[in-house]
């Protein structure tokens, strides 16, 4: 059964921030949809809670090394998407958990750029139709970057040294989960086909097969297209908070 075409999601935050694990998971995540807002007058900065230094095949290679090279891949691919700034909290790749010591390095971000949206994959969509099962890091990063936004950066009391030095707590307004199980909003991709390309290869590092990288991330957001009938869309899960 096809689904109905659906109207493109037509807000667009002032002020965003994306939180993921890795680098490049906000290049297979909301690239497009952060370089559209972007170019509209956006500002959005990005959150790597890993520098990814575990993302090899290679058990004598260096992980200093690694997480180095992949920081300046992130960089690079944040600087294609158009980013403000990204944020490395060198928690380690493999072993993120949503503790506390994450949640208070999100809350202080949060608050400090005090974003109307925060954008993360979608923490709950453990076993992916297509037979993908969501990285332990990416249920930590997700869960933590929910957890961060609410209760805890609009909660004076929740880390309340963060309060009492100023950095007063923030609502944030909008939650878009990418890589959701029930997607409710797309939005409309057209155009930034190459500029997500581009920024996945700049993660050069991660790259064994770019010819069939395009071809997938093409194919996935033309298939996204077709639920708000344009040529190209990414899909989220959209919380708005009451
Ligand atoms: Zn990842």
């Amino acid at each position: 059964m096809t689904e109905a075409v659906v109207a493109p999601h037509g807000d667009r935050p002032e002020r965003f921030l994306v939180i993921v694990a890795h680098p490049d998971d906000a290049e297979f995540g909301p690239a497009a949809t952060a370089a559209r807002w972007i170019d509209a007058g956006s500002v959005g900065e990005l959150v790597c809670c890993t520098s990814g230094e575990a993302g090899g095949d290679d058990a004598f290679a260096s992980p200093e090394e690694l997480s180095a090279r992949r920081e300046e891949e992130q960089q690079a691919a944040a600087a294609i998407v158009g980013y403000r700034a990204v944020h490395f909290l060198h928690q380690p790749d493999g072993a993120l958990e949503n503790d506390l010591p994450l949640r208070e390095q999100l809350v202080r971000i949060i608050r400090t750029l005090q974003p109307d949206a925060v954008l993360t994959n979608d923490p709950t969509y453990l076993f992916h139709s297509d037979g993908y099962i969501l990285h332990t890091d990416h249920r930590a990063a997700g869960m933590a970057a929910v957890d961060a936004t609410y209760p805890a950066a609009q909660n004076a009391m929740a880390f309340a040294h963060l309060a009492r030095a100023g950095l007063a707590p923030h609502k944030v307004e909008a939650l878009y989960l990418f890589w959701a199980a029930d997607p409710d909003t797309w939005v409309d991709a057209t155009g930034y086909e190459d500029r997500k390309v581009a920024a996945l290869l700049a993660h050069a590092s991660q790259m064994r097969e770019p010819a069939a990288m395009d071809e997938r991330v093409r194919g996935r957001l033309a298939q996204e297209g077709v639920r708000i009938g344009t040529r190209a869309a990414e899909a989220f899960r959209l919380i708005r908070r009451r």
